[in-house]
């Protein structure tokens, strides 16, 4: 390969094509022969720029040119592309840092080089860039890993586990996420209260998102009736206390996370050691008591807590946030100031609700339970989010804390 004293291209195979026997009656003889073909295609430099010819290569043709020591294969993908599977011997430069690589720097301009991407668009505008840079011998290859893939070439690993990395591939590609994301997710506990209408979503997303530790609380049992909307239990189940049947659901879903079990209810006895090693806490209950409780427990500890109700066609979604560093963020009494002696809003069971909704609002507060772990987005703190699906009306209201609110006065530092 060319590199610093790597000679001319196709010359002498230097120290990194230099394999075991085995590894070059595998893949080099056969390949030995293999035609070299090459077509040229445009791209830009920048957007805008002018046309640049860049020569394309196929996989296997590639792959016969590392083989024989020939060529140098640079992977330009993101370092969460890289880290689920590259070429062998790949340098892994993405494209910011193409042009400041110690290795590259130091390469002949006319040393053989090939860009690699995940399909191939990226690496030939990466071919652009170098081609700019004064380097004479520059291809992609065409249809990037995936052709790589497709045609049996071998891969090394990118560093991760592939059945993790297969699992969760789909959001570590989002830039908002990656690698370090999903680790937040793994190493996060989530107390969830109440395995009901929204604790199902709640529950069920977390765990697919990869939640590492969810801590789920309920006292109930499973009945005929939950099954409309409480889709983390089943028929067969019915009996059966919910925390169980949520573990069953959640860890069929996703084994790799630790689900947290307990039977109970959250009272002041229970509140501290549940809220205990909490990163964030979500409201999926059904009553006012365990509502106030759980927020009182909240602004004590400094912990988020996003919270949702649901009647009818109407539910809302709310996150409390009340840091002493921040405090015009209002608790949920300052929303709704407790007042012993009212008479309660009707539940589910006394006024009826649609299944749907309180899966909706069950979605939306583990959206925004996601977006605190990873610190992404514009979280609904401070603002109630009204939702109305008999209209599909979703309105934000602002809301300030109250001065005289008397949780709040407790904050924790
Ligand atoms: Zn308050």
């Amino acid at each position: 390969m060319s590199g610093r004293g790597g000679g001319r291209p196709g010359r002498r195979p230097t120290r990194c094509a230099r394999r075991s026997p085995a590894w070059r009656r595998r893949y080099v003889d056969g390949l030995r022969n293999a035609p070299i073909t090459a077509r040229r295609c445009w791209t830009r430099n920048v957007p805008g720029g002018p046309l640049v010819s860049i020569r394309s290569i196929s996989a296997r043709d590639a792959w016969a040119r590392l083989a024989r020591g020939e060529a140098r294969i640079i992977d330009v993908r993101e370092p969460h592309e890289q880290a689920l599977g590259v070429a062998p011997d790949a340098w892994r430069i993405p494209p910011p840092s193409l042009s400041r690589h110690p290795g590259l720097a130091a390469c002949r301009p006319d040393a053989a080089l090939m860009l690699i991407c995940a399909s191939g668009a990226r690496s030939r505008a990466a071919a652009g860039i170098l081609l700019a840079e004064g380097f004479s011998d520059v291809a992609s290859v065409e249809g990037g890993m995936a052709a790589w893939r497709a045609a049996g070439l071998p891969v090394e690993s990118g560093g991760l586990d592939p059945a993790w990395a297969d699992r969760y591939s789909r959001q570590i590609k989002l830039p908002e996420v990656g690698i370090a994301g999903q680790r937040k997710l793994e190493d996060a506990r989530v107390l969830i209260v109440g395995a009901g209408g929204l604790g199902s979503p709640i529950a069920l997303y977390l765990a697919a998102a990869g939640v590492g530790r969810i801590r789920l609380v309920d006292d109930d049992r499973v009945e005929r009736s939950n099954l409309q909307r409480q889709v983390l239990h089943a028929e067969a189940r019915i009996g059966m206390r919910k925390v169980d049947s949520a573990l069953e659901t959640l860890c069929a879903l996703n084994p790799a996370i630790a689900v947290e079990p307990v039977v109970g209810r959250l009272d002041e006895s229970t509140i501290e050691a549940l809220l205990d090693g909490v990163d964030v806490a979500v409201d999926g209950s059904d009553n006012l008591a365990t509502r106030y409780l759980l927020n009182r427990g909240c602004v004590r500890r400094a912990v988020p807590l996003v919270y949702g109700a649901v009647q009818g066609f109407e539910g809302q979604v709310g996150v409390f946030h009340p840091a002493a560093d921040a405090p015009e963020m209002p608790c949920y009494n300052c929303l709704f100031p407790e007042r012993p002696g009212v008479a309660p809003l009707p539940n589910c069971a006394e006024a009826g609700v649609l299944g749907v909704v309180p899966g909706t609002i069950g979605l939306l507060q583990a959206t925004e339970v996601l977006k605190l772990l990873l610190g992404v987005g514009a979280s609904l703190a401070g603002t109630l989010l009204h939702v109305d699906l008999s209209t599909a009306d979703f309105r934000r209201l602002a809301i300030r804390a109250d001065p005289a609110c008397e949780v709040c006065q407790k904050r924790a530092g």
